[in-house]
């Protein structure tokens, strides 16, 4: 999609720290991170949120999560780590296109919000 901060960094428009990339999915690291390690899980297609997802193939979705674990172990992840995507305005969503926070390298705060 045109306009979009992270399909132009899926493409390499505007550049990123990649840290994963397979077919479906691309994984850089986030610009103001908000833990030791903070990457963000794209799908590839175009989606602009949770909500949308019925519009993309199930494959690209779960080649979303199943990157997750891997980018977990490659970042040294090995006392756990956290899974967050920001829905909408309540949740502060502030880039459109789907997207995985993973943060860890920490012991994270117990409450959520
Ligand atoms: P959201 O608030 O939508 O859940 O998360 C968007 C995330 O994208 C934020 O954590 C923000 O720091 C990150 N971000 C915004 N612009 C850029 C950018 O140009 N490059 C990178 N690497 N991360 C960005
Ligand atoms: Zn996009």
């Amino acid at each position: 999609m045109e306009n979009c901060l992270f399909c132009k960094i899926m493409k390499g428009e505007i550049p990123s720290a990649k840290v994963y990339e397979n077919e479906y999915v691309y994984a850089f690291r986030d610009i103001n991170p908000q833990a030791p390690t903070h990457v963000l899980v794209i799908p590839k297609e175009h989606v602009a949120s949770l909500n949308d997802t019925a519009g993309i193939p199930d494959r690209n979705l779960a080649e979303c999560l199943r990157a997750i674990p891997v980018i977990a172990a490659q970042e040294g992840l090995t006392g756990g780590y956290r899974v967050i995507s920001n829905c909408g305005p309540d949740a502060c969503q502030t880039v459109p296109h789907l997207h995985f926070h993973i943060l860890g390298g920490t012991q994270l705060a117990e409450r959520m919000a």
